[in-house]
């Protein structure tokens, strides 16, 4: 074991039942006070800080509110979820830097929280062993989750989905060992600071206004685990709960093209060729790609999404191809991994991937 890694054991074989989508077994749903007490601080201040920008902020900190909010969601989606949860792309150590930054702007916990509860959430999603599990309604998939201690399914399934990449890289292991102070100094001190010092905002209009901030980047993730799991069609998939919303791809830099991502969930885009205009967060990746940051971008061919789409899509036709046959697939989901490197990825004929190293 190399020096300061951690114990990542994985279980050999799973000798777990398989859980079949969708499924929830009834629960009595534990409290967890602590999560409770800080969204309810969070949501009221929050209303007192969407208060407070039409009643007497200075423009300036509406403008750094709308880039913070725009960073935050960037650690989200070109960080925890394509680059670590998903190893979409790889990259470079000033990137992995920023983005882990970006991360803690939301105060979302660390990288290798999120990134775990989303592995798990690919691999047994709409089950009791996918943490936000959608079959037990909006408002749990949504933020009904997080108030409640974790389903005993999730924890009992902990050693099925290999962190070793997670555990071991050196800019999360920091994040993690110093996670309080670095979430503080970046969620709430700098946006609370900056526009104290540099436009001379009151400090009750500066802190109010991110906490503004910090539930919208919020609730901006969770409509992709609630909303892109109820509402939408099923071009890819039908078979599982993952929906397309584009629409909601502008406020989540394009993370709505949900059952694209399920179908494809090691594509760096998350989304079919043709939506990069709603896609933000692809931008963002293929200018670092072409930076040098950025590299091993992996995409499915064409020919690999019109497959899919034909054998188990709803009908829905995105791209305007024949679609005679669209909608007459049969069993789907078969192929359940959580991304690039997962050992249950077996067929990878199709996978293109771009700027090498
Ligand atoms: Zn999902
Ligand atoms: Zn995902």
């Amino acid at each position: 074991m190399p020096p300061n890694s951690e114990e990542t054991v994985l279980c050999e074989k799973e000798d777990h039942e398989k859980l079949v989508a969708p499924q929830a077994a009834t629960r009595k749903h534990e409290l967890a006070i602590v999560p409770i007490s800080l969204f309810t601080y969070w949501h009221v201040a929050g209303l007192y800080g969407l208060y407070l920008i039409f009643a007497e902020a200075k423009w300036q900190t509406v403008v750094f509110t709308l880039f913070t909010y725009n960073a935050g969601i960037l650690g989200i989606t070109a960080g925890s979820h394509r680059l670590w949860a998903h190893k979409t792309y790889k990259a470079k150590r000033p990137l992995e830097t920023l983005l882990m930054v970006f991360h803690s702007l939301t105060s979302q916990n660390t990288v290798r929280h999120w990134a775990r509860d989303h592995r798990f959430h690919h691999k047994y999603s709409d089950t009791d062993a996918d943490p936000h599990n959608a079959t037990r309604g909006f408002f749990y998939s949504h933020v009904g989750w997080l108030l409640v201690k974790k389903h005993p399914e999730v924890l009992r399934r902990s050693k099925t989905i290999d962190m070793s990449d997670i555990y071991n890289n050196p800019v999360l292991r920091f994040q993690k060992n110093y996670g309080l102070p670095v979430i503080t100094l970046f969620a709430y001190v700098l946006p609370a600071l900056i526009p104290m010092y540099c436009w001379e905002e009151t400090l009750n209009n500066a802190w109010h206004i991110n906490l503004l901030r910090i539930i919208a980047n919020l609730h901006a993730s969770c409509l992709v685990n609630s909303a892109a799991h109820a509402f939408g069609n099923k071009p890819y998939d039908k078979h599982i709960a993952a929906t397309q919303i584009s629409t909601l791809s502008f406020i989540t830099l394009g993370e709505c093209f949900h059952n694209y991502h399920h179908v494809f969930p090691w594509d760096y885009r998350t989304a079919e060729l043709g939506n990069n205009w709603l896609n933000m967060t692809t931008l963002f990746i293929d200018f670092f790609a072409w930076v040098g940051w950025a590299y091993d971008l992996k995409t499915a061919s064409d020919g690999m999404v019109e497959a899919r789409a034909k054998r188990t899509g709803d009908g829905t036709n995105l791209w305007g191809w024949g679609d005679e046959d669209l909608g007459r697939g049969e069993k789907g989901g078969e192929e359940v991994f959580y991304g690039w490197g997962d050992r249950d990825m077996k067929d990878t004929s199709g996978v293109r991937v771009y700027s090498q190293e």
